[in-house]
């Protein structure tokens, strides 16, 4: 598809799910972490300023595990160290292609990632370093979604490109209704009064306020990852 938008500064979320292998006992594929690295590689050669959000659910849910019983708090601070675990695979991976790629996370570790700090942050990805932001936002009660659209406001992105299992925003569950059909572009109002589930309430609503727009697209589609850093009219836009 042609390109129409043009990004200085974006952040990309990957879910963890985008790091397994579909029936793998595997958390992390190599071979899948390699495949997007490649494709981070390929736009960061066009010069767009790239961070990376990702999650940890290939690891560990917190939600899931507090619905099992066990403390929310707790089990959220485990799926925020699983996030660092994916962090350390896709910025070995980025380096291994020849592109500079530092972790900081929300929690302090110093021996494995820089901590986060806003201010390094900006000054990496205006050199082209490509920043991973690990741990999600450091707190409990929160998901990566929302460490995307909190990073993306206070990093100045031009988006949020989220890699997902579908190919965009549908007017109805596409896999019950045969005659779902895709939204190319929606807005936020239009996705809260369709009761459209993009990203969890919070993610959304800072998204809507601070006017960060979303791109929602296929990850399984090779070169997507690739074409939706430069600008092609991939997925569905959501924006104000
Ligand atoms: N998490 C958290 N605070 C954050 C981000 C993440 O507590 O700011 C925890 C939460 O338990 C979450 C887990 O980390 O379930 C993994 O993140 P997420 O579910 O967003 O990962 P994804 O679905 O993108 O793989």
């Amino acid at each position: 598809s042609e390109t129409k938008r043009s990004f200085k500064r974006v952040v990309l979320k990957l879910s963890g799910e985008a790091l397994r292998e579909v029936g793998s006992q595997d958390n992390i594929s190599p071979e899948i972490v390699e495949r997007i690295a490649l494709e981070i590689k390929e736009a960061h050669a066009a010069g767009v300023e790239i961070a990376i959000v990702v999650g940890g659910g290939n690891f560990w849910r917190g939600a899931s595990a507090s619905a099992r019983g066990m403390d929310r708090a707790t089990a959220d601070y485990v799926g925020m160290m699983a996030t660092v675990m994916n962090a350390l695979a896709v910025q070995s991976a980025i380096e291994v292609e020849g592109v500079p790629c530092v972790v900081q996370s929300a929690i302090e570790m110093k021996n494995v990632a820089e901590p986060f700090i806003r201010r390094k942050a900006n000054r990496h990805l205006s050199e082209g370093t490509i920043v991973i932001f690990a741990a999600g936002t450091g707190s409990p009660f929160f998901s990566t979604d929302t460490t995307a659209a909190l990073r993306a406001s206070e990093m100045g992105a031009c988006a949020i490109l989220k890699a997902t299992m579908v190919d965009g925003v549908y007017n109805a569950d596409p896999k019950l209704d045969p005659n779902a059909t895709r939204y190319e572009t929606i807005s936020f109002k239009r996705c809260l009064s369709d009761e459209l589930a993009v990203m969890d309430s919070t993610a959304f609503s800072l998204c809507q306020d601070n006017n960060i727009p979303i791109i929602i697209f296929d990850l399984n589609e090779h070169g997507n990852i690739t074409n939706a850093i430069k600008g092609a009219d991939i997925g569905t836009l959501v924006s104000n």
